[in-house]
């Protein structure tokens, strides 16, 4: 490509000034070609002549002429480019003619005796038959057809014709002539056909005829039988377009144009040849010392073409030179693809760090994102917790204000009306009576208070035990339903109904539970369905289902909202103050409830509408388990009057619970011993073999209830002791048991508990 560039320069140069001076004391040299500029092989030759003769260092003043012969017939002008020319160079003083082909070199043999006497001649591109005259000397042009059937015959073994193209122009018919010799000198594994005296048109008609399995040598084709010039690769792309046989050529400047390749002349190494032999004569040497020599001939191949062919690199004969192969230009160019592939590799190596730093940046920043949503979470965590503890400390402190309102009210009735009692001698018997029921009644609500503040704390510390045993359900519906009543009529519902719904074979079924506590919760919701229901009814039931016992209490009244659904068995809720301060209560019920049903086992929910009613249930495992024995049949009951003449012991630290016990005892004429200190209640009971029953306080100056009653049933293991106690935790009441007492009785207790209790034990 850089060659080609070149020459066109150089061409231009020829063209425009047809000298190529350097300085006026410079060799003057003319360079005679027989073709024209732009016709292939003569720009070939030039610009090998050129470049060599302008590296070698010499200054020389190059004149050009061409006697463009293949365009034109010599005949018409030939006598007046004579005049030309020797009008034209009689005074220039030419010291060197260099001719390129032969009709260049026939032309200045006739002229040069008259125009330039004593000039030597180098030639190029001329064919090997001349008797060269003295003072020329040059580069013989052979055309190796030889070697070119040869390479056709090695590389298409199947090939059964060549196809040779030349036209009838000089050298055309020389080269023709030649190859008439070479097929008779040597016999070849295919037909050898020469295409020549023909017109383009009917050139390329047989061409498209060829046959397969045949191959074409293109030896040129300048000039067709009508005398048309055509440059050598017009016909060459044309032949392109009407056949895919494997074409071969014999010039250099063919490849690149849809040949295969061949045994190849090259215009540029032939006319460095002859500019070297110019050189040579120019600084001294003697033409006819100089013997012309035959130009270098090369097997030259197009790779894109040879790929077409399937013609494979290594079936080319040695030293071929191969174009358009990718692999030569990577040989070519071994510094540039060296520094290409250095650069990729440093590409390589940034990008690979990149996507490292890259990985790196995501796996930070995919930390930071953890990190935050961590903090996130700990925030809205923090900030839940925050809200939690002041809803919290605002329940405690309501719970507080409505747990002081709570406990001063019955406090207040109690000392008012007991107040009133002592301090009014003139109210009737009927007022005294009605004061006492209203003490009665508020020291009930009073003691009912302190239970749940116990129940809730035991609940919270994760103390609350259960007496679990064998249990009829049917007593404790009826129980609580009766109890329900009472409250009802009390609170004077008197238009809401009250109904127990149960499976008839409730009678039969036995539940392995606590039945204090079960009635506990179930009492919870009888009494909070009579506070909120005005009107309707409210229906206790209790089903079998799969394994579990479930009791709802329903009712037709005010109902709860969704919103606090949810949180309505949370401690200390209650749905608002307003309601509070209507319906009293202490907010703790339901929440003893669910620590209850929780405990047994079971689970514990509502349903509720607004306004319509609501409906609470639990569930606990049914746990059936075989029926014990009655207990009251084993203790063995007494009548009232059976505990006359029985000695009781009483135990007692507290002046006014003894006084209750002695006025309690008072009608049934036992014999009452007191005491209050555990010392002498152990003494008496060492010395009196009569005693039949003690009744003992825990907290006791010095040795306490316990300690006492074991002692005792260490002395007197026959001894009924009955516990009379405040301390209502029943963890106290179990191990109270457990050191053997009999019975347990939390205070307060009224007269007749007493009596029943003592009246249990008497025999
Ligand atoms: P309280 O002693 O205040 O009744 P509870 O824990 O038993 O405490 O009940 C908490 C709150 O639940 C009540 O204050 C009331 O607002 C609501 N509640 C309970 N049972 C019912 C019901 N049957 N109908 C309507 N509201 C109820």
């Amino acid at each position: 490509m850089r060659s080609k560039y070149a020459a066109i320069a150089t061409l231009t140069l020829m063209l425009l000034g047809t000298a190529w001076s350097f300085s006026s004391n410079a060799t003057r040299i003319l360079l005679l070609n027989s073709y024209h500029p732009t016709l292939s092989w003569t720009d070939s030759l030039n610009y090998g002549i050129l470049k060599t003769l302008g590296q070698s260092g010499i200054n020389f003043e190059i004149y050009t002429e061409n006697l463009d012969l293949k365009r034109n017939q010599p005949s018409l002008y030939i006598s007046q480019y004579t005049r030309y020319i020797e009008s034209k160079y009689k005074q220039a003083q030419i010291e060197l003619i260099i001719v390129t082909d032969n009709d260049a070199l026939n032309y200045i043999e006739q002229i040069r005796y008259n125009v330039f006497p004593g000039v030597p001649v180098v030639f190029c591109g001329v064919n090997n038959q001349y008797l060269f005259a003295p003072n020329t000397t040059g580069v013989i042009e052979e055309v190796n057809l030889e070697r070119n059937l040869e390479l056709i015959a090695t590389q298409h073994p199947k090939i059964k014709k060549v196809y040779c193209i030349v036209d009838q122009t000089t050298t055309g018919k020389i080269i023709e002539k030649t190859l008439y010799g070479t097929l008779l000198r040597k016999a070849h594994p295919f037909d050898v056909e020469i295409i020549t005296n023909i017109t383009t048109h009917e050139l390329m008609a047989r061409v498209k005829e060829f046959e397969p399995q045949t191959a074409i040598l293109y030896v040129f084709f300048n000039q067709d039988i009508e005398g048309n010039y055509l440059p050598y690769e017009a016909i060459l792309d044309s032949l392109n377009k009407y056949t895919t046989l494997p074409i071969y050529g014999v010039w250099s400047f063919y490849i690149k144009h849809g040949i295969i390749g061949g045994h190849v002349i090259s215009g540029h190494d032939h006319g460095r040849m002859a500019a070297e032999i110019a050189i040579k004569i120019c600084t001294g040497t003697p033409t006819d010392s100089i013997k012309p020599v035959i130009g270098s001939t090369k097997y030259v191949f197009d790779y894109r073409i040879m790929q077409k062919h399937r013609i494979k690199l290594g079936q080319l004969p040695k030293n071929s030179v191969i174009i358009n192969n990718p692999y030569n230009f990577l040989k070519q160019h071994k510094a540039l693809v060296a520094v290409f592939v250095s650069l990729f590799i440093v590409l390589l190596v940034i990008i690979y760090l990149l996507i490292i730093i890259n990985r790196n940046r995501q796996r930070l920043l995919e930390v930071s994102r953890t990190y935050n949503q961590d903090l996130e979470e700990k925030n809205t965590q923090i900030k839940e917790s925050l809200s939690k503890a002041e809803e919290a400390n605002m329940l405690k402190s309501a719970f507080l204000a409505n747990m002081s309102h709570e406990i001063r009210t019955p406090l207040n009735a109690i000392v008012g009306f007991a107040k009133l009692i002592q301090t009014r001698p003139d109210l009737t018997d009927n007022e005294v009576d009605n004061f006492m029921n209203i003490i009665v009644e508020n020291s009930h609500r009073l003691l009912n208070l302190i239970n749940d503040i116990i129940d809730i704390s035991k609940i919270e510390a994760n103390q609350l035990r259960f007496n679990i045993r064998n249990t009829h359900l049917n007593p404790i519906l009826t129980n609580c339903i009766t109890n329900a009543q009472i409250e009802k009529d009390r609170l004077k519902k008197d238009n809401v109904s009250l109904k127990l719904i149960t499976t008839p074979t409730i009678d039969e079924v036995e539940v392995l539970t606590d039945p204090d506590r079960v009635s506990q919760v179930i009492s919870n919701f009888l009494n909070n369905a009579i506070k909120f229901t005005d009107n309707g009814k409210i229906i206790l039931s209790c089903l079998i289902i799969k394994g579990w016992i479930e009791i709802s209490v329903t009712d037709t009244g005010i109902g709860i909202d969704q919103s606090h659904k949810a949180v309505i068995f949370d401690r200390f809720r209650q749905v608002d103050n307003l309601l509070t301060r209507k319906y009293g209560g202490s907010g703790l019920g339901l929440s003893i409830c669910k620590g209850i049903i929780f405990g047994l086992g079971g689970e514990i929910g509502l349903e509720s509408e607004l306004d319509i009613g609501s409906g609470f249930w639990f569930r606990i495992p049914l746990n059936v388990s075989q029926p014990i024995p009655s207990t009251a049949a084993n203790i063995g009951l007494t009548q009232p009057n059976q505990l006359a003449n029985k000695n009781i012991l009483i135990v007692e630290d507290n002046e006014s619970t003894e006084k209750l016990l002695s006025e309690a005892l008072k009608k049934s004429k036992a014999n009452l011993i007191i005491t209050n200190n555990a010392e002498e209640a152990i003494e008496i009971c060492r010395i009196s073999p009569n005693l039949n029953i003690v009744l003992m306080d825990i907290r006791l100056p010095g040795i306490n209830g316990y300690e006492a009653i074991r002692i005792i049933k260490e002395i007197r293991p026959e001894l009924p002791i009955i516990v009379q106690t405040a301390n209502a935790m029943s963890d106290e009441r179990e191990q109270a048991i457990a050191l053997g007492c009999n019975d347990y009785i939390t205070k307060p207790y009224d007269a007749e508990t007493i009596l029943t209790t003592i009246e249990k034990y008497a025999n």
